[in-house]
């Protein structure tokens, strides 16, 4: 079948013809008439035009064909702000409206023609189309506001950023005695029969039955959607969307989307847009408001011909086009290409500008090779090679002069605070002060310990403050903090509370796992240190640039050797008995068990806490001879931490628990990890909790206890039995529960994307990053008069982009 484009031009070069020829009639045997009758078929509205041709004046003729070529050639007529469908416009200038896309589309910008070919016909409203236009001002026919501000369209730019849910191939539909059980098919035809039937209470379906040219039939079936009926009338032309099944001998189309079959060419033979609609709102409406918006409205590009070129981008207009009135699949693909690009580059560009920190001044350090050699060698092993890779990256950046701003992530184990401990060590060997700032008491004292460890036979002063330090010591610990004596200080909130005031503070690492607020982290960092975050907590790289993209990223991605990895086991509750069994039998051989019950939110409910108590009596009974506690979130701080340093001290066997923030702490006793219901975390939750165990030399197990025995939750939790590679399972967990649920970013919002996927989109992320980098490397502030575009759309495109603030 040709397409439509070649269905044009058969129609277009006659018609030129017959205008340069005088306007004779004589150019095809049987006039023009006959013409359109064979070859007009698709532009149904060209034939209104030239309707009755052969009865008309020459001049007449004149006009009317220089209109209908017009709107071949995909000439805008609509630059008078016509409405659509109000009662006063002529049928010839709806056309118009109608039409123009079909050229629009076509990959050469289209000249905007200086005159409508009705000079006659007296625009109704003269308003100056712009992106930022809105749309109540235009009268795109009765209702049409209500209609588009229901859909969140308020400005011309929204209608031409509201992009298609899909797109439906019409150029061909297979007519309805060609279509196949088992298929899913779009076929029009005409409506010859209807039927509503109840098979049971409470159940509705609605049949029609659609008839071709040919009297071939194929019924259609809507399930419970009452709402369905108004649009189902006898004679009128539907075009379906839907699975064919056979009945029998006949064949039924389950519907998925229909609507009727328009008088307009937006809507048939061609690819077809489809928007997200509500009810009331037609398709047709959607297409012809897009198309005349787009044919009326001057489109600029923000980004230069040099960098489309670098990057292999069409012309915004061209994909604005494209994307709603594509010529062919090639068209649309590179119309997605070029604004889900856009949607990133936004994106990082706003990251990068709210992130302004980064780009300002920062420390500058020597952070001398010789110093990292000396901290190695101090140490009882080497780096792998993944900790001298982030190593390199940290110390770059802390020789530069801008504020380092940068995420570390590696799986609990892989060395971390040892790679954190040597920046500490080349900012201190360079007289800056560090510190290291952690969630809780009991977590800063391990971290003090830590880094006392690397850092005390290197000759650095480390020293730790926090809230509920007796007077004595915090008072000493504040005067060392603030003379300088103290080199690295290690510490809860309490570092960046009133009173403490470092000497020269350089450097700040803080652990991921804090939840300090973004005020209080700012009191740190008035100072402006090099910042470094550490993050257990595995996201992928897509997330990472993007939920925390005002961040560098480096990733230990190399656990040191001669580790065993944790052996993982799935069950099902109901066997949830061998899971106590082996645990009190790793209790009699001394090793001690952690077991976990609920979801790790902020938000723990009490039925959560009650759950996990009832668990805990149970246990005391089940297990009479293991000494248990209980740990959960509603309980003090004090509390916490207390029942943790008990735990750890051994003075308890088993630690039931509703959330592991305080879990982060080291028991390298601990051998076996419960985790109840683990269908409800998220599978880098789990992998985090796993961690928690095999901190020792014992080998040590994780069971999963799954509360359903669906496909899913198995499919799921396989992955976790089967892989202990961190990234690995947080890209399976991305796959397979979407970007909204990883953990981490829920609270800090996922970018709102609508073309972009982060699950696959990692390389565009990666160049749109690069470019917003260097748009604003040399121009901070997007000031200068090449970025104006982009800043005017930077600004325009008022979408929330929530992003994490790390620092
Ligand atoms: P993380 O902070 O990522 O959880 P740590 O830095 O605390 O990891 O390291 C975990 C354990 O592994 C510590 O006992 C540390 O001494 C040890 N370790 C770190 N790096 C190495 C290495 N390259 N080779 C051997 N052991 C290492
Ligand atoms: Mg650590």
């Amino acid at each position: 079948m040709p397409t439509l484009e070649e269905f044009k031009e058969k129609l277009r070069r006659p018609l030129e013809r017959e205008l340069l020829t005088g306007c004779q009639n004589r150019v095809v045997s049987g006039g023009l008439d006959k013409l359109l009758e064979n070859l007009g078929k698709p532009f149904p509205k060209v034939r209104e035009i030239l309707h009755g041709y052969g009865d008309l004046e020459v001049d007449a003729r004149v006009e009317r064909l220089k209109a209908a070529l017009e709107l071949l050639r995909g000439g805008s007529v609509s630059t008078s702000a016509r409405p659509v469908s109000s009662p006063a416009q002529t049928p010839v200038n709806q056309t118009a409206v109608n039409q123009t896309p079909v050229n629009q589309t076509a990959v050469k910008p289209v000249a905007k023609p200086s005159s409508t070919p009705f000079p006659s016909a007296k625009p109704p409203v003269s308003v100056n189309w712009t992106l930022e236009t809105e749309t109540e001002k235009i009268p795109f026919g009765h209702g049409s506001t209500k209609k588009l501000h229901t859909l969140g369209l308020y400005k011309l730019r929204d209608v031409l950023h509201n992009y298609p849910r899909r797109h439906e191939d019409r150029r061909a539909l297979p007519s309805l005695e060609d279509v196949e059980d088992g298929e899913k098919v779009t076929v029009v035809g005409k409506i010859v029969a209807k039927k509503r039937h109840a098979p049971r209470p409470g159940m509705l379906v609605l049949e029609a039955t659609l008839e071709n040219n040919f009297g071939f039939r194929v019924k259609c079936s809507w399930f419970q959607q009452p709402w369905v009926e108004r649009f189902l009338k006898e004679g009128s032309r539907l075009i379906v969307t839907g699975k064919v099944k056979r009945f029998g001998r006949s064949l039924q189309i389950g519907v998925e989307h229909f609507e009727e079959e328009g008088e307009s060419s937006l809507d048939t033979g061609r690819i077809v847009s489809v928007y997200d609609g509500k009810d009331g709102i037609s398709q047709t409406f959607l297409r012809q408001v897009t198309a005349q918006t787009l044919s009326s409205t001057p489109i600029s590009d923000y980004l230069s011909d040099a960098f489309r070129k670098k990057y292999d981008l069409i012309p915004l207009e061209h994909a604005l086009n494209a994307i709603h009135f594509p010529v062919d699949e090639a068209q649309l693909t590179q119309a997605m290409n070029r604004l889900r690009f856009d949607e990133y580059l936004f994106l990082e560009l706003r990251i990068l500008l709210q992130g302004e920190d980064s780009v300002l001044l920062g420390k500058r350090f020597a952070a001398e090779e010789a110093d990292m050699n000396a901290f190695e060698a101090s140490l009882p092993f080497k780096f792998t090679g993944a900790q001298k890779r982030v190593v390199l990256e940290i110390a770059a950046d802390m020789r530069s002069e801008q504020q380092m701003a940068r995420l570390v992530q590696g799986d609990v184990g892989s060395g971390k605070t040892a790679v954190a401990a040597c920046a500490l060590y080349m900012a201190a060997k360079d007289g800056y002060q560090g510190a290291l700032m952690a969630p809780t008491e009991i977590l800063a004292r391990q971290h003090f310990q830590n880094l006392q460890h690397y850092l005390f036979p290197l000759g650095v002063v480390v020293s730790l403050l926090y809230g509920a330090m007796n007077v004595k010591d915090k008072r000493a610990a504040l005067e060392g903090i603030r003379t300088g004596e103290i080199q690295v200080a290690v510490g809860t909130q309490a570092l960046i509370q009133e009173g403490v005031e470092f000497n020269n503070l350089g450097l700040a690492v803080i652990d991921e796992e804090h939840r300090f607020g973004v005020q209080q982290r700012r009191a740190l960092l008035k100072s402006r240190p090099d910042v470094l975050v550490m993050s257990a907590t595995p996201i992928p790289r897509s997330l990472a640039l993007t939920a925390y993209g005002d961040l560098e990223l480096s990733i230990i991605d190399e656990m040191p050797p001669g580790r065993t990895p944790v052996e993982t086991k799935l069950l099902y509750d109901t066997h949830r008995q061998q899971a106590y069994g082996f645990a009190m039998a790793q209790i009699r051989a001394g090793s001690q068990v952690y077991v976990v019950t609920a979801m790790i939110e902020e938000s723990e409910t009490l039925l959560e806490i009650q759950a996990a108590t009832q668990l805990f009596e149970d246990l005391k009974q089940i297990l009479p001879e293991a000494r248990i506690a209980l740990l959960h979130g509603k309980m003090k701080p004090q509390d916490k931490d207390d029942t943790m340093r008990r735990f750890k001290a051994h003075e308890f066997d088993l630690l039931v628990s509703t959330t592991v923030i305080e879990v982060g702490v080291d028991v390298p006793n601990a051998t076996v990890m419960v985790i109840e219901n683990a269908e409800r975390f998220g599978l880098a939750q789990l992998h985090q909790l796993r961690g928690r165990v095999g901190r020792g030399t014992a080998k040590s197990y994780c069971i999963l206890v799954a509360g359903d025995t669906t496909q899913k939750t198995k499919k799921r939790l396989k992955v976790i039995e089967g892989s202990t590679d961190g990234f690995a399972i947080a890209e399976a967990d991305l796959k397979l529960r979407g970007p909204g649920e990883i953990r981490g970013t829920r609270q800090s919002g996922i970018p709102d994307l609508k073309l972009g996927d982060l699950v696959n989109d990692v390389d565009i992320i990666e160049k749109t990053r690069d470019l917003a980098k260097s748009i604003l490397k040399g121009d901070r502030a997007l000031e200068r008069r090449e970025n104006a575009f982009l800043k005017a759309e930077l600004q325009a495109r008022s979408s929330v982009v929530a992003v994490r603030e790390v620092i």
